[in-house]
């Protein structure tokens, strides 16, 4: 018998398609997005790339001044803060050559705890670079992952590794998986299981406990 999270999965992969994530041209600018989209939406990120564009090379951006680069990344907000996060993340990325390649030999737990002992690299940033750039299965638990589930209902751990390790004890531990799960629940909380959720026709609709308190 299928367990819910590959339910809702199945549902949501059948219903929107796949994603195909994430929205960048190399593993570099996802990772870079990864720490701009800290606090924000896509859209004032999408802007701050447009304006980095031109030095979206670890080299270039290596020698950018720290306060050049802030303005750089100004519409994405907190932009001093992700400007001092993304230098801290460079100064960890030439211990590897600026080789993604490189990093992909590395196990999963490991690495895990390399990118964490980067300043302002919390779990989600960790995980979904972990996922979209280093190419290791996770599940990456995020605000909406949290109002679905809740919703749907599902009683989640409040601790993020134990939400985690929970969902992946029950999926088969494939890359194209955990990949899509994440990309279709970001769709789903934007298409139908919004702050105010519009559940008419949600793929989910028929096994959800809908709970909105
Ligand atoms: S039925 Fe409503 S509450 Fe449940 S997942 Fe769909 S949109 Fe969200």
């Amino acid at each position: 018998m299928k367990n819910e999270y590959q339910i809702i999965y199945d549902r949501l992969f059948d219903h929107y398609g796949p994603q195909g994530w994430w929205p960048a041209e190399t593993s570099f600018e996802m990772m870079v997005g990864a720490i701009l989209v800290q606090n924000t939406n896509w859209r004032n990120v999408e802007k701050a790339l447009l304006k980095v564009k031109p030095f979206l090379e670890p080299e270039a951006i290596e020698k950018l001044p720290l306060d050049e680069l802030a303005q750089l990344i100004r519409s994405s907000g907190f932009f001093n803060i992700k400007a001092k996060r993304i230098k801290a993340y460079l100064e960890w990325f030439r211990t590897y050559e600026y080789d993604v390649d490189k990093i992909k030999k590395l196990e999963r737990g490991p690495l895990r705890k390399e990118l964490l002992a980067i300043s302002g690299i919390g779990r989600e940033t960790a995980d979904v670079m972990l996922l979209y750039a280093f190419e290791k299965p996770i599940f990456v638990v995020d605000a909406y992952t949290r109002r679905i589930f809740y919703r749907f209902g599902l009683d989640m751990p409040k601790s993020y590794d134990v939400f985690r390790q929970k969902v992946e004890a029950e999926l088969p531990r494939e890359l194209r998986l955990f990949d899509e799960f994440h990309a279709l629940l970001v769709a789903h909380a934007k298409e139908h299981c919004r702050a105010k959720p519009i559940c008419n026709q949600c793929p989910l609709a028929d096994r959800c406990a809908i709970r909105l308190d």
